[in-house]
């Protein structure tokens, strides 16, 4: 190697260290195993969607979805390169990965669902920033008891994310166990829900879902990458007057719930991947055709041009929006049994109202911050109500432009809720403002004689 290029490599591992440096995985919802519940870290999971450079930007979730050990951190590690550093970004022959794995203390053996705390900004072709999260979930599948969380926490990640890659191993031999909890963990839930949301909003619910095959070892029959997944899937998706009508049924109604279905086929990373412990995740030992198809798979998922922003009831929602899709759905995922299709639909809507109605008070309230907030002089208490009364008529029609489910009567309940908060910000815009009128705040004729005069 020449002398330039290694000085090259040395530069670029120092800029990844700072880049990395502070970033961690943070975990956001919190499997407890022998109770089978989940809890939200609402405290992270505000921290990371509230941050002021990406709170209202349209939000871009990619989950990476699988049981332990199936190489998800491993993953994921690769996505983040490719989020720092988009040229060469797939590193140096000698880089050890970093990321979601081999930091110290991250690796948790735990369920739950993980998010990188850094949210990137990424600019696409169109000129639109949008905010890249990146979701590492783990279920377990290792007993019967554990299929519902691990179908519960595949739901979660299935509402909450743009992009689902759902990480599996083919094996023929145990094709049973895998159709049974990890291709379709709880697609049929969804292709219920899918029905009923379609019957209130004509778009498509969700959005984009990947099934990564890894460890492919039949590549002549199907061949690595996309093309040969989509063949694969296409027959594996096949309905077939044998099989049970369940299966039948999520196979039909499955293409009506995702605007994108597709699968990727994945070589074997080579034998130092799969047993050396002290394998660090450098490139060096890697088998070249795992590296090849890395360089095709994860443009596919995170070039700007490909990004796939989330989307609730047809319409593009926010980092903000996110936390009440996030509040409203655990909520629901608390209970003994799976959700009903018909719940899960009661907490889209409601959730749909309430970040409608925080985007509508955000609008007020930033509006009135402009006409009299701390740094703003007095004004008469008269235009102050003028400008109150135009801008809630604003943020009211706001609310109600944004398209939302759960029918009118569901929506006027929250439309109420809006009017009566920015009614309370209002009184105490007044009083701030009030107490800016020093012939106000000189409430007894002595101290008003006493400033007037001095
Ligand atoms: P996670 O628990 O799903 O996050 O899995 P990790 O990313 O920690 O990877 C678990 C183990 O699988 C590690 O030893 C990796 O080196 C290895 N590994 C990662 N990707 C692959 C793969 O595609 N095939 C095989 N055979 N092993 C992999
Ligand atoms: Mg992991």
């Amino acid at each position: 190697r020449h002398k330039e290029d290694e000085d090259d490599l040395l530069d670029e591992e120092e800029e990844e260290e700072e880049d990395v440096g502070t970033a961690r995985p943070l975990q956001i919802v919190v499997a407890n195993e022998e109770e089978h519940s989940f809890s939200l870290q609402e405290a992270a999971l505000e921290q990371l969607l509230l941050q002021k450079e990406v709170q209202d930007l349209h939000v871009v979730v990619v989950s990476v979805a699988g049981a332990f050990r199936k190489g998800k951190s491993f993953l994921l590690d690769f996505m983040l390169r490719y989020m720092y550093k988009k040229d060469w970004w797939i590193g140096g022959e000698n880089d050890p990965l970093t990321g979601f794995t081999w930091r110290g203390g991250c690796e948790r053996e735990t369920t739950g669902i993980l998010a990188w705390s850094e949210v990137f900004v990424v600019e696409k072709p169109d000129g639109q920033k949008v905010a890249v999260l990146l979701i590492d979930t783990q279920g377990a599948f290792d007993s019967q008891s554990t299929i519902k969380d691990c179908a519960t926490l595949f739901a979660l990640s299935t509402m909450t994310s743009s992009v689902q890659v759902r990480l599996s191993i083919w094996n023929r031999a145990s094709t049973v166990t895998i159709k049974k909890c990890d291709l379709f963990a709880a697609l049929q839930l969804f292709t219920e829900y899918g029905r009923l949301a379609m019957e209130e909003v004509y778009e498509k619910p969700f959005q984009t879902l990947m099934f990564l095959i890894r460890d492919w070892c039949y590549p002549y029959e199907h061949q690595y990458g996309l093309e040969g997944g989509q063949s694969f899937l296409e027959k594996r998706l096949q309905v077939k007057q044998n099989q049970h009508e369940e299966l039948q049924n999520v196979r039909k109604h499955i293409h009506s719930c995702f605007s994108n279905i597709s699968c990727f086929l994945l070589p074997h990373p080579g034998l130092k991947v799969a047993t050396n412990p002290h394998f660090d995740g450098r490139l060096r030992d890697i088998d070249d055709e795992f590296k090849r198809a890395l360089q095709d798979l994860i443009p596919t998922l995170l070039s700007p041009e490909n990004l796939v922003e989330k989307e609730i009831g047809g319409v593009k929602i926010t980092c903000r929006d996110l936390l009440h899709y996030f509040k409203a759905y655990m909520k629901i995922y608390q209970g003994e049994e799976l959700p009903h299709p018909k719940s899960m639909l009661q907490a889209t809507a409601e959730a749909n109202n309430l970040a409608a109605v925080a985007g509508a008070k955000d609008l007020y309230n930033k509006s009135m911050e402009q006409i009299c907030g701390g740094d703003k002089p007095y004004i008469s208490p008269a235009e102050l109500e003028r400008r109150h009364t135009e801008l809630l008529q604003t943020s009211v029609r706001h609310f109600r432009s944004v398209k939302k489910m759960g029918g009118e009567d569901f929506c006027r309940r929250y439309q109420e809720q809006l009017e009566a908060e920015l009614n309370e910000s209002y009184t105490n815009f007044t009083k701030h403002n009030d107490g800016k009128n020093i012939f106000f705040a000189a409430r007894t004729p002595a101290m008003l004689f006493a400033v007037m005069f001095v």
